[in-house]
């Protein structure tokens, strides 16, 4: 089954996401990690991209949307889109490119966590440089202080998790990705959880929705 998990930054997307890949195999589509590693390699999409995401702004429409439609056309099934689509415009060539490519997203999840709750989620997170992972400095610190636990390597925080950021990336949230939930609940798609648990509870709510 494909799926689409959206909800706010710091809604647990990424952490699902991993439980997902682990558990059930799932292929995870993330358009910040493919931002971010296109960054990291200072390919032309990461340096066009760069200046928005460290002001916490969304990526323009055509730029997102072109980088899902050349990892959707490399025939990936049984997916997660984490983070795409985060505005309508992404959602209705979602569903065109689909369409075309004879796939089908059968459920949108939304994952709700109240926004006093989101600011401590995000200010709190490291990420390993490395390999990627995410800690928290209150919920799920590293075992020393910034060394990854899986991997050794240094542990950071993302720039655009600093506080001065954070503030832009709600707002883009409020104003461009909320809307989504009419939108998938008019088709028929959405489904909401609750986020604001332990990362188990939520993942066995969603694991439940998949089978
Ligand atoms: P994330 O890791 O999902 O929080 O994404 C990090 C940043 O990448 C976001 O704050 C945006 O600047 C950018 N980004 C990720 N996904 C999208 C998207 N679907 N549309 C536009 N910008 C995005």
């Amino acid at each position: 089954m494909n799926i689409i998990l959206f909800g706010a930054p710091g809604a647990g997307k990424g952490t699902q996401s991993e439980l997902l890949i682990k558990k059930l195999g799932m292929v995870q589509i993330s358009t910040g990690d493919l931002f971010r590693a296109a960054i990291k390699n200072k390919t032309p999409l990461g340096l066009e991209a760069q200046g928005y995401i460290e002001k916490g702004q969304l990526v323009p429409d055509s730029v997102t949307i072109g980088m899902v439609e050349e990892v959707l056309k490399s025939g990936v099934q049984n997916f997660i889109l984490d983070g795409f689509p985060r505005t309508v415009a992404q959602a209705d060539a979602l569903e065109h490119l689909l369409a075309k490519m004879n796939l089908e997203v059968s459920k949108a999840i939304f994952l709700e966590v109240p926004q006093e709750i989101l600011m401590g989620r995000l200010t709190g997170r490291r990420v390993c440089k490395n390999c990627a992972a995410v800690y928290h400095i209150d919920t799920k610190p590293t075992k020393a202080e910034a060394v990854c636990d899986a991997c050794g390597g240094e542990v950071v925080q993302r720039n655009d998790d600093k506080a001065e950021v954070i503030g832009n990336r709600l707002k883009a949230y409020d104003e461009y990705t909320s809307p989504l939930k009419e939108y998938f609940v008019r088709s028929g798609k959405f489904v909401s959880v609750n986020g604001n648990r332990g990362t188990d509870a939520v993942f066995n709510d969603i694991a439940a929705l998949i089978k």
